[in-house]
């Protein structure tokens, strides 16, 4: 991005793709233990200098964890309180000012770093709450989907961005972790916008990168200790990993935890939107791994989300009927009135207008099939779980969306080896409305 005073230069933006990436790798078995956390991420900093390597004396430092929820800290939605304690002391360490900061999806920045156990560490260790109600435009020419983009103003005020994701699956992303992490310096509900503006998850997954571009941060350093798996990020089921992952090429921090769950980087749309933007490295062959051996980390049973189909944008058929098709491949949120505890936050969030999920009608009623676009918004900002979901019975029975997975993959070799691309790639239209 140009013009942000006082940023270091990272190379990441400019970083060729067939450059050895550097991600360190630590065990970190669990987070009880401050002495523990901290050794452990001093050791996943060594590789790159140590917390002294990114941040100079006097920076202000915008830490941005996952803040999704206010969401118990045991149930894995957000970054671990402890990792953000620890990374908050080599800040300060460093000689930097640590400002902490998300645009939760719904409700505030201040309500979610407190019910997440994040609000009392800040205050513990003298960082300041960074909300992100103001916004500012930010522009990158070589932007793909948004040239200029509305984020966050606290990403001026800071020299220095370091993300701290957490390792969880993503019921419309496969994956999510240190490159989609900046999704959230959009404030609010002006995420859910996007969502309802692109509608596909490449061309999602090719704004985050525009986001990351953006942003430009300096590293990433992973909640793997306790990740998600099944159906996240926030209705998943937390799994023990015992890990830190750390570099300051986010693609390659993101490739290597996807190696550990044992999910194919081909099947991460984020993973493919920086390989086709050449933003960092995501293959394995080309990252050096520091510290512990990655295959000490590698999970053979860990339970994935199936990225939904999307061979209905290749599909010669009418709007209708790809609509039809849509609603028998791609699953569909149902609430679970037993769970749901009628706060309403997945109303608020989805975006839809008038919003597709209504928790207070009765059951059968509460989901408008017609509109719901599976973005997937109002199971992501459920606190207790209540969102299930189902597949349709279509898909159920004959195994639908399995079938159009493989004519997908099929189809998608055919048009690679006959390099037919450039005619079945979507255009791919700047937000900005710029040519
Ligand atoms: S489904 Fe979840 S988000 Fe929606 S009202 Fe119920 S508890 Fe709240
Ligand atoms: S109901 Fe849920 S999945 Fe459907 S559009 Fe609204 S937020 Fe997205």
């Amino acid at each position: 991005m140009a013009g942000r005073p006082g940023r270091p230069a990272t190379a990441i933006a400019n970083r060729n793709i067939a450059m050895p990436a550097i991600v360190s790798l630590i065990h970190l078995n669990a987070y009880d233990d401050d002495t523990v956390v901290l050794a452990a991420l001093r050791q996943a900093l060594e590789p790159f200098g140590g917390m002294g390597g990114v941040v100079r004396p006097g920076q202000k430092v915008l830490l941005k964890p996952n803040l999704v929820a206010p969401s118990h800290p045991d149930l894995a939605v957000t970054t671990h309180p402890a990792i953000l304690r620890g990374v908050i002391r080599l800040v300060r360490e460093a000689g930097g000012t640590a400002l902490v900061g998300d645009g939760p999806g719904v409700g505030d920045t201040r309500s979610a770093a407190r019910g997440s156990g994040l609000l009392d560490v800040i205050e513990a260790e003298g960082a300041t709450l960074a909300d992100f109600d103001s916004t500012e435009v930010y522009e990158n020419q070589d932007n793909r989907i948004a040239r200029r983009l509305r984020l966050t103003s606290q990403l001026r005020q800071a020299d220095v961005l370091i993300t701290l994701p957490k390792l969880k699956t993503h019921a419309q992303m496969a994956y999510t972790g240190a490159l989609k992490n900046q999704f959230g310096l959009i404030p609010g509900s002006a995420k859910g916008q996007f969502h309802f503006r692109l509608q596909n998850r490449d061309r999602l997954a090719d704004l985050m990168i525009d986001i990351n571009r953006l942003a430009r941060p300096a590293l990433a350093i992973m909640d793997a200790v306790v990740a998600m798996e099944g159906p996240g990020p926030s209705g998943g089921t937390p799994r023990h990993l015992g890990a830190l992952v750390a570099g300051l090429d986010l693609a390659a921090v993101d490739t290597v935890c996807c190696a550990m769950i044992g999910l194919p980087v081909k099947d991460v749309p984020i993973a493919m939107a920086a390989q086709r933007a050449r933003y960092g490295v995501v293959d394995l062959a080309d990252i050096t791994i520091a510290g512990a051996r990655l295959d000490d980390f590698r999970q053979h049973d860990f339970e994935l989300v199936k990225a939904p189909c999307n061979i209905m944008r290749i599909l010669p058929l009418p709007g209708a009927m790809l609509r039809w098709l849509r609603r028998q491949l791609v699953p569909r949120p149902e609430i679970n009135g037993d769970r749901c505890i009628r706060c309403r936050r997945c109303e608020y969030g989805c975006p839809i207008q008038p919003p597709a999920i209504l928790p207070l009608a009765e059951p059968g009623r509460q989901v408008n099939e017609k509109t719901c676009i599976r973005c997937y918004c109002c199971h992501e900002f459920c606190p207790v779980k209540a969102i299930d979901l189902k597949r349709s019975r279509l898909d159920r029975v004959f195994q639908l969306n399995a079938i159009a997975n493989a004519g997908s993959r099929l189809l998608g070799k055919l048009v690679s080896r006959c390099d037919f691309r450039r005619w079945f790639r979507p255009r791919t239209k700047p937000l900005d409305g710029s040519k």
